[in-house]
């Protein structure tokens, strides 16, 4: 099921933003402190960085690795878990915050994402793009090593290795050279792939590099980990454990970042002479982020994905696959003020997912949001509020599901409405079926509508795959009754 963004002033979405607002301000508040820090802190000692001629624009740069990324997040399978994707944001953003001012590149569009392969790797493109598998966080034993990962490929990316090879190397058309990094990246075809000894591309001319660029990316990721709180001796752990969890079918990160010599004891040496800006990386945010990637399937290998490809099934893909297994409704529940007029219980085991002007209720698993913004569910409520325009309830909820038949073209509707008691009023109910944009299986939905003093229109979505749609809908009509509505000033 495909949630809708509804934009009107509603009291609902004023809350979430205001928790939002209240959020941000304490996180400057941490910043500001940080500031502090660093201007007592004495200037530190650091390896200089070279800059290499390089006969591309970074508006070429950009351009190259916007094309391949696209390319990428279609052929490869992606994560598609709103948490762990946020997750790996945040760690890049920190880091990119931290890129010297004389680095900086106003024209590059960082963005990092999640593939939902085995294999311990990373890869990032021209211009900005950051792909890390799931492999690479599964091996990470803490969210330093993992940004440790990170800032070595955002260094790539500063420094612009990859059209600095190009440069230097065999002069590409633009054109030529996008194919050439996505041919890299996705192998040709199926069967190339698993004749590759099942590699995404890290034979690549163009992703593999040089011991100098590794040994530059991994001093100026070291410098970029400490401004930004992480102790680089945590990138050195982690080229460790890749070195020696590649086992015998071969690191494949490190075929294309190959040691440069002494690796580890570079790395470490360049830490001593790193102040540490703060300490960056919460310990119970990345054990979360494990224990919710170790409720998933496992990630298929590259090879088990492009024999997939090749026999023409769809390729398993993380959450989108609808591989994740999601826990039936608690019969704990817990109480929830999502907008000032409004109390309900959901599940215990739900939890709130604010954003845009809905609130959604969703048990771990259920919910996702896809690389174009748009989220779906496959289990769970969605509450918003929508403008009454003068009409009864019955058209107001009419135009509602019509606005939600225009995004799931499968929507069906089994029979008309009953009346509900929402809050001590009456309400709407009505139950209509679905195809799931995420698992491709049929799902039951269940809609039901109320209105506010103000003429506005509470509704409250709740689906589930019609397999388990008997304890969903109690779980919806017990959500239903615990409804206490406060909009009577
Ligand atoms: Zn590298």
């Amino acid at each position: 099921m495909n949630a809708l963004d509804f934009s009107g002033g509603l009291t609902l979405a004023r809350n979430v933003r205001m928790t939002r607002l209240l959020r941000h301000s304490s996180s400057r508040v941490a910043v500001l402190a940080s500031a502090l820090t660093l201007a007592v802190m004495p200037t530190w000692a650091q390896t200089p960085i070279e800059r290499h001629s390089n006969s591309y624009t970074p508006e070429q740069d950009v351009q190259l690795g916007q094309q391949a990324a696209a390319e990428v997040r279609q052929q490869m399978p992606m994560l598609n878990d709103e948490r762990i994707e946020d997750y790996v944001e945040r760690i890049g953003e920190r880091l990119v915050r931290e890129i010297p001012d004389e680095w900086e590149q106003p024209a590059f569009r960082y963005s990092f994402d999640v593939v939902n392969l085995k294999e311990i790797n990373a890869f990032a493109l021209p211009g900005g793009p950051m792909f890390l598998h799931r492999g690479m966080i599964e091996a990470a034993r803490t969210e330093a090593e993992v940004a440790g990962v990170m800032a070595h490929e955002l260094s790539h990316v500063i420094l612009r290795h990859g059209t600095v090879q190009a440069t230097k190397g065999q002069k590409f058309q633009i054109g030529a050279v996008a194919g050439q990094i996505l041919g890299a990246i996705v192998g040709g075809t199926a069967g190339d792939v698993i004749a590759q000894g099942s590699q995404f591309g890290l034979g690549a001319y163009f992703l593999k590099y040089s011991r100098e660029y590794e040994r530059e990316a991994d001093l100026f990721g070291a410098q970029i980990m400490a401004r930004a709180g992480y102790d680089p001796r945590q990138m050195a752990n982690m080229f460790q454990t890749i070195a020696r969890e590649g086992g015998g079918r071969g690191p494949e990160w490190l075929s294309s970042h190959p040691d440069p010599g002494n690796r580890y004891e570079m790395i470490n040496r360049e830490a001593e002479m790193l102040e540490i800006d703060g300490n960056a990386g919460s310990g119970a945010e990345f054990s979360n982020v494990k224990s919710r990637l170790a409720q998933m399937s496992p990630a298929p290998t590259s090879e088990q994905v492009a024999r997939a490809r090749q026999s023409g099934q769809r390729v398993p893909a993380g959450n989108t696959g609808g591989a994740a297994r999601v826990e039936p409704p608690s019969n704990q529940w817990r109480t929830y003020q999502p907008g000032n007029f409004l109390r309900l219980n959901v599940p215990a085991n739900w939890e709130q997912i604010g954003g845009g002007n809905t609130v959604r209720y969703a048990p771990e698993g259920g919910f996702f949001q896809a690389q174009s913004g748009q989220s779906s569910f496959t289990h769970g409520m969605e509450l918003g509020v929508i403008d009454g325009d003068g009409a009864s309830l019955q058209q107001a909820t009419e135009r509602l599901l019509q606005s939600f038949a225009r995004t799931n073209p499968q929507l069906r509707r089994q029979g008309g409405y009953s009346r509900a008691n929402i809050g001590g009023r009456q309400g709407l109910t009505t139950n209509l079926t679905n195809v799931s944009d995420v698992t491709g299986q049929r799902e039951v939905v269940n809609v039901s509508t109320v209105q506010l003093r103000d003429g506005s229109v509470l509704f409250l979505i709740g689906v589930a795959p019609q397999s388990e749609s008997r304890a969903y809908f109690n779980t919806f009509n017990r959500i239903r009754q615990s409804i206490q509505l406060a909009d009577n000033r």
